[in-house]
């Protein structure tokens, strides 16, 4: 039988709870009561969790044995800020398909007002990477980092560092994806709606990252995003 899941706000020992807003939801929602079993995320690990108690914004677990969760590769996004809904739609997809970490990056075509206002907004982005992995059964919700410059995404460290390139010399990503090394984590990164300017391009190129392309027609920021994570998440074999 699959038990929901949730992430622990609290864990202790053999202990765990949720509380605030996220108890809310177990609490009104789901009409939790004393005696329910579910399967409780504590950071590594999921393990099965009895109600021991439940108030208006607090639900309290008593842990059990271990159940198995399902490996995920390291895959970083680097991904330029864009129109914030289709971005959160980007997180949310990809938080499902098993991105490690998203990292909202401020290139040159970035829109200078959603730039100032990014900083605000990862809070929610976070919640909304903590309840898509929740509905996506993860052990773990990525880590959803704090806005950067370009500058600073340039130089990431890991074994594989792609640049998802719409126009110019580029591979294609099936093909840039080296399963043997992408296993030691692997960072891609995609443009704004407008685009990676070519000097963009060229510092990517020149700091060691591989432009590759996803065919021949132009895709929106979002659809990159999801297209790329799925189908590297598939060819490092962690869907
Ligand atoms: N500047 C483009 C235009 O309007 O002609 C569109 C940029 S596209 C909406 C946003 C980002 O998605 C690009 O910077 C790139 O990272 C990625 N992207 C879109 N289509 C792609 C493709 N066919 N191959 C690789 N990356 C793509």
């Amino acid at each position: 039988m699959t038990r929901r899941r949730f992430i622990a706000d609290e864990i202790s020992e053999d202990r765990a709870a949720l509380v605030g807003e996220h108890a809310g939801h177990l609490v009104r929602v789901l009409r939790a009561r004393v005696g329910q079993d579910f399967d409780i995320a504590t950071g590594d690990i999921v393990r099965r969790g009895r109600i021991t108690s439940v108030a208006d914004d607090r639900v309290d677990f008593e842990l059990g044995e271990e159940v198995s969760g399902r490996f995920l590769a390291e895959i970083t996004l680097a991904l330029a800020i864009f129109k914030f809904d289709r971005m959160e739609w980007a997180i949310e997809k990809c938080t499902e398909l098993g991105v490690s970490r998203i990292v909202p990056v401020i290139a040159r075509r970035t829109d200078s007002h959603l730039a100032g206002a990014s900083v605000k907004r990862v809070e929610r982005w976070q919640r909304i990477a903590r309840q898509a992995s929740e509905q996506s059964r993860r052990v773990a919700p990525p880590e959803i980092a704090a806005p950067i410059k370009l500058r600073e995404a340039l130089n990431f460290q890991a074994a594989l560092r792609i640049v998802l390139a719409e126009l110019g010399e580029r591979t294609r990503l099936r093909d840039a994806v080296q399963p043997r090394i992408a296993h030691d984590g692997i960072v891609l990164a995609v443009g704004p709606e407008g685009g990676w300017t070519k000097d963009e391009l060229q510092s990517f190129q020149q700091a060691g990252w591989i432009p590759a392309s996803l065919g021949n027609t132009i895709l929106r920021a979002e659809t990159a995003a999801i297209a790329a994570v799925a189908l590297v998440a598939s060819a490092l074999d962690s869907l």
